[in-house]
C-alpha cells in the first residue's frame, strides 16, 4: 500500500468537502474526470453560523418569501441565513486551497471500477490501478434495483435573468412559489434568488416521476416570469438544469469493502426536498470525526432515522396523490413558525418539535400514508428474514 492514505473518487461537492476536512497529514489522491457541467450549478442552503466556504458565498438572504394556496408571506429567518454558493466559486475556492496542500494529488481521469478487500481498496482509472486503505466514492452512483420503495425525481431548469427595470429586492429570496400551473403528474414551484435589483436566478422545479422536455421547462419559466414578475422582456445570462433523486430506497453505505459512498452516491439527497449540500457537509464532518476518534472513517452507525422515515411518509403522500405537495409546504408555513419549518427541513429539530409540527399537517392523509409505510417496512423486514 503506502502511497496514499485515502482516495477520493469524484472531486465534486461531496468529494472536495471531505478532502477539506481530512487530517492535514493524510496523503490523498483526488480523482475526477472534470465534467464541465459541475461548474454550472448553484447550491442553496441555510445555516445559523458561518460555514467552511463562507468566503466563496455568492449571496445571502435574511428573509424568504413563500407563496401559494392563499399564502403570500415574507419571513425573517434569523438565526438562519439563506445562502447561495455558485459551483464556479466553490471550485475556484477549492483550487486555491489545493495549491497549498502538497499532500493531496489531483488526478484527472475516468474511474472505471472501485474494488475493495479486507485491508484496502483499489480504484481503476483509465486502466491504471491506485490503492489505498480507504476509498470515498461519489463518482459511481449505485443502480437502485430494489422494488417496494417510493421514488420520484426533482428536476429543474433555471435562468439567471437580467431585467431592464429595477424589480428585484435582493434582501429576500423566494423559497417556494407555487403560483404556477400545477399538473396532475407532480408538484411544481419556482425559486427566485435575487442578487441585485436587476438580476436573479429564477428556477422552475418539478417533483414527478418523469422529466419534462426542455421546451416545457422554458414555457414554465416564461409563464412565471410574465405572470408573477411582470416581465415580458429580459436577458438570459446563465442557464442551469439538473435532476436529483427523491427516494427512500436504501443507498448502500459501502460500494465495496473499504469503499465508503458519499454525497448523492451515499444517499445524501434528502428524499422530500432534494437538498443535499448540508447533509453532505455533515457526512464529511462525521467521517473526519470518526477518523480522529477511531482511526476508521466508518464508525457512525446508519440505523433508524426518524427524518428518513418522515420523508418516506411524505413521498407516499405525493406518489399516491393523497395531497398536493404545494398544500403540504404552504400548510407547514401557515401553521408553524418559519424558523421551525427550516429547522425541521434541515433535520435539526428534536422529536418533540417534530411531533408538534406533525400535528399541523393534514392528519387523516398523513396517518393513512404512515400506516402504509409501516406496513411495507414490516413486509420488507419479514421478507429479509
Ligand atoms: C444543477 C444542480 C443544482 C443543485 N442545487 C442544489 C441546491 O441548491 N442545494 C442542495 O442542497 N443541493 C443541490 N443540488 C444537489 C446536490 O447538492 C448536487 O448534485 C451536488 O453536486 C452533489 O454532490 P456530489 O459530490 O454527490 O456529486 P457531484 O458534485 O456531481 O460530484 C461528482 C463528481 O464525480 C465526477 N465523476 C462522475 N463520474 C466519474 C467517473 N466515472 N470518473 C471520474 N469522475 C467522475 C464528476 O465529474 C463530479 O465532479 C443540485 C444539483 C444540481 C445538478
Amino acid at each position: 500500500m503506502g502511497e496514499y492514505d485515502f482516495i477520493i473518487a469524484g472531486a465534486g461537492m461531496a468529494g472536495l468537502s471531505l478532502a477539506y476536512r481530512l487530517p492535514e497529514s493524510a496523503k490523498v489522491l483526488l480523482i475526477d474526470r472534470d465534467d464541465a457541467a459541475r461548474l454550472e450549478r448553484t447550491w442553496c442552503f441555510w445555516e445559523a453560523s458561518a460555514g467552511p466556504f463562507e468566503a466563496a458565498i455568492h449571496h445571502r438572504w435574511n428573509d424568504i418569501f413563500v407563496h401559494g394556496n392563499g399564502l403570500s408571506e415574507r419571513y425573517k429567518i434569523a438565526p438562519y441565513t439563506y445562502k447561495m454558493l455558485r459551483g464556479r466559486d466553490f471550485y475556484a475556492f477549492m483550487q486555491r486551497w489545493l495549491e497549498g496542500q502538497p499532500q493531496i494529488t489531483v488526478q484527472r481521469g475516468n474511474v472505471q471500477r472501485l474494488e475493495g478487500g479486507p485491508d484496502g481498496a483499489t480504484a481503476w482509472v483509465d486502466g491504471a490501478a491506485f490503492r489505498a486503505p480507504w476509498i470515498f466514492n461519489s463518482a459511481l452512483r449505485p443502480a437502485q434495483t430494489e422494488t417496494g420503495f417510493h421514488s420520484l425525481l426533482q428536476h429543474f431548469k433555471g435562468w439567471v435573468i437580467r431585467s431592464p427595470s429595477a424589480i428585484f429586492d435582493a434582501t429576500a429570496a423566494t423559497f417556494m412559489d407555487f403560483r404556477t400551473a400545477q399538473q396532475a403528474t407532480g408538484t411544481r414551484f419556482v425559486y427566485v434568488m435575487p442578487f441585485d435589483a436587476h438580476t436573479a436566478l429564477v428556477e422552475y422545479t418539478v417533483f414527478s416521476p418523469a422529466l419534462l422536455t426542455d421546451l416545457e421547462y422554458d414555457a414554465g419559466l416564461r409563464e412565471y416570469i410574465a405572470a408573477q414578475l411582470g416581465l415580458e422582456e429580459f436577458e438570459i445570462l446563465e442557464v442551469e438544469s439538473g435532476v436529483i433523486p427523491m427516494t427512500d430506497a436504501p443507498f448502500p453505505r459501502f460500494h465495496a469493502p473499504h469503499v465508503l459512498n458519499i454525497g448523492i452516491a451515499g444517499g445524501r439527497a434528502k428524499a422530500s426536498t432534494g437538498y443535499t449540500f448540508q447533509r453532505s457537509q455533515r457526512q464529511a464532518e462525521q467521517i473526519a470525526k470518526s477518523l480522529l476518534e477511531t482511526g476508521r472513517p466508518d464508525a457512525a452507525h446508519a440505523g433508524f432515522n426518524r427524518h428518513d422515515w418522515m420523508d418516506s411518509v411524505y413521498l407516499n403522500v405525493l406518489l399516491k396523490g393523497r395531497e398536493a405537495g404545494s398544500r403540504f409546504f404552504t400548510d407547514l408555513f401557515k401553521r408553524n413558525d418559519a424558523v421551525q419549518v427550516l429547522k425541521f427541513l434541515d433535520e435539526g429539530s428534536n422529536p418533540l418539535e417534530d411531533l408538534r409540527l406533525m400535528t399541523t399537517v393534514n392528519i387523516p392523509v398523513f396517518t393513512a400514508a404512515a400506516l402504509e409505510v409501516i406496513g411495507s417496512q414490516v413486509r420488507q423486514a419479514l421478507s429479509k428474514g
